[in-house]
């Protein structure tokens, strides 16, 4: 799993084993690396460099994404209840974490070691499952909490093994398991066989083996340098995966850097650096870019003839709809799969053709499933007339979601879908603003039209924000007050996103008339 050595996560770094220091270069050197610090060292050496020797140039890791890895690691508890006669090896420090594990791996009655702990010539791995197999043999199983089997999978389920053999162990195989996403829970008790998926990987890690010891090698030459590999950033940033350091890497570039025009492909971003083109402002007219890039190059405010005619196509009275969603890797509410989209919040801004506008809203906190509950009080306040006017596509496929959980409201949810208007995709056909700066997402669309109605004044700015707080109130051991204050700041962010709708709306018809 990415995982630190002792699982707290306070920066996107992975920097977190026992370090020397070495006097002659003034620099923090790693006693050995890590798996995470192969896996970063593998993606960028600039990456594994700040790492080690400026980890605090790296982003702050934000509650979204701290949920995120705290579920990881709930997901990696669960895998050890497959391994009955597992025994954990929780140890902090690594010598009795070595030791430890040791001292397990000769006690035949134990069927499976959890974090089991090795180093061998300068890397440190802890495998999430370390299964006896036949004859003195071992199975090495790597936990995922994804749902699909990902190449980056095998360099790390490769370097532990490499580890794992260098300390002296057979292994029979390696394999990644995985959540199933098929898996339907039924309530009570999870079934753990199908929660999981198997799959063996031990070809593509053997594959892997011969090339480790160079590389190794050469990330360790790597860092022992007083000067941080000269590396662009690119595409390589988010693949496999994002990069802490992107921020600070970024700030070398332009304000208007060609990385940022929309939807750019790592072709076209490579072709404008073969050109040595960073700025925006520096690609030639006759270089091919797509109506949006264009738009961003030319950076002027810009509206089409047809905007009128389109804000005008909506009907009275005019819903504004946004939903709050979540979804939980493993499933708490019966008939429901890993991951599945729940929702758990709306809001409704109507407004009369008289201009007069009402607000509607729905939260639910109960401890169950609040799909029902959502598409009931919905469907009553959308009603049958007007349009629904909303910021993106995703309400259309919650509502087709919603549609299929619920077939006995199918058909008022597909009239419902009939009426769906769609804000965003008329402002991306028919007007731009300089700073929009290629994007047309709310938060920013919002701010560019009406710098006085923002996020940050709210408790909550984000969706991801939303569904971690939700999953706070209803899971989470908070007290009554707490609940409350959540719930309150739930309801306002919500609102916000609707009542920007009506706002920009009627900014926009404003410009078009007097276009
Ligand atoms: S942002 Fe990109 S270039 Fe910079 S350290 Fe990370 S992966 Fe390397």
């Amino acid at each position: 799993m990415w995982t630190s050595w002792n699982g707290s996560f306070k920066k996107w770094t992975t920097s977190s084993f026992p370090a020397t220091s070495y006097p002659r270069c003034r620099l923090r050197m790693p006693a050995s690396l890590s798996a995470s610090q192969f896996l970063s060292g593998l993606q960028c050496h600039k990456r594994l460099y700040l790492d080690i020797h400026s980890p605090d140039l790296a982003t702050e890791i934000d509650d979204v994404l701290q949920g995120r890895f705290d579920m990881g690691t709930e997901v990696g508890i669960l895998a050890h209840g497959r391994f009955p006669g597992g025994a954990l090896v929780a140890d902090r420090d690594l010598s009795q974490a070595l030791e430890h594990t040791a001292r397990l791996v000769q006690d035949s009655s134990v069927r499976a070691i959890f974090e089991a702990t090795f180093e061998f010539n300068g890397v440190i791995v802890k495998v999430d499952i370390l299964e006896r197999a036949q004859n003195g043999t071992w199975n090495l199983i790597e936990v995922k909490s994804a749902t699909d089997l990902k190449d980056e999978y095998f360099d790390d389920a490769a370097i532990q093994a490499y580890a794992v053999k260098g300390a002296g162990l057979q292994l029979s195989g390696a394999s990644v398991m995985h959540l199933n996403n098929k898996y339907v829970y039924e309530g009570g008790e999870l079934d753990l066989a199908q929660l999981f998926t198997v799959k063996n990987i031990t070809t593509e890690v053997n594959a892997r083996q011969a090339a480790i010891p160079h590389r190794v090698e050469a990330m360790v030459a790597m860092l022992a340098s007083n000067v941080v590999p000269s590396i662009e950033p690119d595409g390589h940033c988010d693949a496999p995966y994002p990069c802490g350091f992107f921020s600070h890497c970024r700030k070398a570039k332009p304000a208007r850097w060609v990385y940022d025009l929309p939807r750019i492909t790592e072709k076209k971003f490579q072709k404008l650096v073969g050109l040595g083109i960073e700025c925006i402002d520096d690609i030639p007219e006759n270089f091919k870019l797509s109506v949006a890039q264009q738009r961003m190059k030319t950076n002027i405010e810009w509206m089409s003839p047809d905007l009128k005619f389109e804000l005008e196509s909506v009907r009275y009275p005019v819903h504004h709809l946004d939903f709050e969603t979540f979804m939980l890797a493993i499933p708490r509410y019966p008939m429901t799969t890993p991951y599945q989209k729940l929702t758990f919040q709306w809001s409704n801004h109507i407004e009369m053709e008289d201009g007069t506008v009402r607000h509607e809203k729905c939260i639910s906190t109960s401890r169950k499933d609040p799909d029902e509950e959502i598409a009931v009080t919905l469907l009553e306040s959308l009603g049958k007339e007007g349009s629904i006017c909303v910021f993106s596509n995703y309400e259309k496929t919650t509502l087709a979601g919603l549609g299929e959980k619920f077939p006995h409201l199918k058909p008022m949810i597909e009239l419902a879908i009939g009426r769906l208007w769609d804000l965003q995709s008329i402002i991306g056909k028919h007007y731009y603003h300089p700073a929009f700066n290629g994007s047309f997402s709310l938060k920013v669309v919002l701010p560019a039209l009406m710098p006085a109605l923002k996020y940050d004044d709210l408790e909550i700015q984000n969706g991801g924000q939303a569904s971690q707080q939700y999953y706070k109130i209803v899971f989470g051991e908070i007290s009554a007050i707490e609940t409350e204050s959540i719930k309150s700041a739930l309801l306002k962010y919500c609102e916000r996103d609707t009542w920007a709708m009506v706002e920009l709306r009627r900014v926009l018809r404003q410009k078009s008339y007097s276009a």
